[in-house]
């Protein structure tokens, strides 16, 4: 359970229910009033090196912009929803890129409202819209500490119309196992090899853990997807991924095994992530590799073409050697 070390909160928070029960639950935690959640200046200032301790910081505010973002993969739009952020510490995470600003948890209050937006939307449809609510933190981690994504999937629930996704690296799925969803929540479970999530993802749940969650979220009737992301082209990743694959179809469920779909997405990363956790982690594992990687515009990198291809048709084949009924939603 997380317990922030520090609070820094908007004063319009209180009032708000959801705010109150945080400051409640939090009143022994330092505080700090702020302005706006998007220009924390002292923590605008901090080093590189003090991003794990950043990360220790808790923001709470409300979401002033609910723009909805078309997407074309497994949902209809990217939605931010009522975090942004996390305390975990993936090194390749996106949200990084911009971490003055993004990258320690933020919580938002005023979840009727984005919720309400987003049932407007799916009703006036035509057809059935899916919402991504979990592209800019991890749903599981949030609800942890705020209960939201139980409260959204009892309200989602209550409407006959759309559904919402989300993807998570953690395993806390018990609290949502046991509620009304009504098959409208579409809940993926990203996962990686042991050896990389040790080296990698510090702070999220176990591959073991993983696997019992997404068997869990099966059994409780909700559609579930597995996303192998990013995909990392360690030296021995061949052999990496497929014990990875072969573990899948050993320990998932029968039930799982039948319903899961997959989706294959290659990491991507920046000169950023390169500076931060050189300073923040310097004896972690070097993630850029000049050999693998090439440059995708404003200081970002992408496996190169041909290494990529390679590695799409090995998931291709290994996929279809494990689960040949299973659909690969996409690969990129
Ligand atoms: S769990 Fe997700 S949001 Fe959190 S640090 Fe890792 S990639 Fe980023």
């Amino acid at each position: 359970m997380f317990v922030p070390d520090f609070i820094y909160y908007e004063k319009d928070i209180e009032n708000y229910e959801l705010g109150r029960v945080l400051l409640e639950k939090y009143k022994d935690i330092d505080k700090k009033i702020i302005e706006n959640h998007n220009n924390i200046e002292e923590m605008r200032k901090k080093s590189n090196s003090e991003f794990s301790k950043m990360k220790r910081a808790l923001i709470i505010g409300t979401r002033k912009t609910h723009k909805f973002v078309e997407n074309h993969k497994v949902s209809d739009f990217l939605v931010p929803y009522t975090s942004s952020g996390c305390t975990a510490m993936c090194l390749y995470c996106y949200l990084v890129c911009n971490y003055n600003k993004c990258a320690y948890l933020r919580l938002f209050v005023n979840r009727e409202k984005m919720l309400e937006k987003i049932i407007k939307e799916a009703n006036k449809a035509e057809k059935e819209l899916t919402f991504e609510i979990g592209s800019n933190s991890d749903l599981i981690l949030e609800n942890t500490i705020t209960g939201n994504l139980e409260w959204t999937i009892k309200e989602f629930s209550k409407n006959n119309k759309g559904y919402l996704t989300f993807p998570t690296k953690f395993s806390m799925v018990d609290s949502i196992c046991n509620i009304q969803h009504n098959k409208r929540i579409i809940t993926r479970m990203s996962v990686n090899p042991e050896s990389i999530i040790n080296k990698v993802e510090y702070g999220t749940s176990r591959l073991k853990d993983r696997i019992e969650a997404i068997n869990k979220l099966a059994e409780a009737d909700y559609k579930i997807g597995i996303l192998i992301a990013p995909v990392i082209m360690v030296e021995n990743w061949k052999e990496e991924y497929e014990n990875l694959i072969k573990y899948l179809y050993e320990n998932l469920s029968k039930k799982a095994k039948k319903e899961v779909f997959f989706e294959i997405i290659f990491m991507t990363y920046s000169y950023v992530h390169r500076m931060i956790n050189g300073d923040a982690f310097p004896n972690s594992i070097q993630l850029y590799n000049q050999d693998l990687m090439t440059g995708r515009g404003r200081g970002k990198y992408m496996y190169k073409k041909q290494i990529k291809e390679e590695g799409e048709k090995f998931f291709r084949e290994k996929l279809f050697e494990y689960f040949p009924d299973n659909k690969i939603i996409y690969i990129v």
